[in-house]
């Protein structure tokens, strides 16, 4: 739709250009949340696209994934991700767990998403469940590492100050190497995700990590030294998860995505022992 409270829009080659935040101001991504509703209260966009990041780095040490990555780009990362990256179609089941027209899918960014910061967001429970770090730029200030888990603090609200900006999300190559099991749940065909829940398990040492997005209204991550059995995951997730932090929008009750959560954890506690 067209945003006409917006009288500026600036295109700077360096973030540094942008010194002083003022009310008003939004950065610029890929525009398909900013674009889909009025945004009275933002009179100047700033394009990121102008900063130029390259979008994915690999390196042996990981995958480092700017803000601006396309959801896209990040989709198609799967077909030349290397042979020890075993949760590398994972990138793809989350790219893929959009309400997503074609145009959100080609032109929403990784960054987007996560400062969005909703249940829903799949590139938040991607690089939460392959334990994420993000880099942030704050306006004046030295550069701080977040993890993705603790980024997002509620439904659509994050730890970003005003004016600072992610400028990418690090996943380590010892969580890229881990076995996955990948669990989602909509009300209708491709719908808004109700429950996204993956769990990952460590080659070697049996370390699992249980994340729990969409159901919750922040990502809920569940640590296990080994295979739990059933009682005590159902345990760890009473625990871990109250009933205050389910999620209840017209894409399902609280009561409904708790039962999911309970249903899910047993299957991907049955697949990852497998
Ligand atoms: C039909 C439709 C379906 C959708 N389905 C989903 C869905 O299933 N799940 C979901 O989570 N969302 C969904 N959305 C919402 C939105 O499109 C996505 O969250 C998308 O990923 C946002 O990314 P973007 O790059 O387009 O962000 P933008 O719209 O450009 O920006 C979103 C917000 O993040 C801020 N921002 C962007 N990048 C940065 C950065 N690097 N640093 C700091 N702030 C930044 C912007 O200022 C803005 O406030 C949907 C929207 C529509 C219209």
């Amino acid at each position: 739709m067209d945003l006409n409270t917006i009288t500026e829009i600036r295109r700077p080659a360096d973030s540094g250009a942008i010194k002083e935040w003022k009310k008003g101001y939004a950065w610029l991504a890929g525009g398909t949340w900013l674009f889909s509703e009025p945004q009275s209260d933002t009179h100047m966009l700033i394009d990121l696209e102008s900063l130029n990041w390259p979008a994915l780095k690999r390196s042996e040490n990981g995958l480092e994934i700017a803000a601006t990555c396309k959801v896209v780009e990040l989709d198609q990362l799967v077909e030349k991700a290397p042979a020890e990256w075993l949760a590398a179609p994972l990138l793809r089941e989350c790219c893929r767990s959009f309400l997503a027209s074609f145009k959100i899918w080609n032109e929403a960014t990784v960054g987007g998403n996560i400062c969005m910061s909703l249940p829903a967001g799949p590139m938040i429970s991607l690089t939460a469940a392959l334990e994420g770090v993000c880099t942030l730029w704050p306006r004046n200030g030295k550069p701080r590492e977040v993890a993705v888990v603790d980024f997002v603090t509620g439904n659509h609200s994050n730890v970003l100050a005003p004016g600072e900006l992610l400028r990418s999300i690090h996943l380590p190559a010892t969580a890229l190497e881990k076995t996955y099991a990948f669990r989602r749940f909509t009300l209708t065909h491709l719908g808004r995700s109700e429950v996204l829940m993956i769990g990952t398990k460590s080659r070697g040492k049996p370390k699992v990590l249980l994340t729990i997005t969409a159901a919750t209204v922040r990502p809920v991550q569940l640590s296990f030294n080994g295979i739990p059995s059933a009682d005590e995951l159902k345990r760890v997730i009473d625990d871990g998860v109250p009933f205050s932090l389910y999620l209840d929008d017209v894409h399902g009750s609280p009561v409904h995505r708790k039962n999911l959560t309970y249903y899910f954890a047993e299957q991907i506690r049955r697949e990852l022992s497998a």
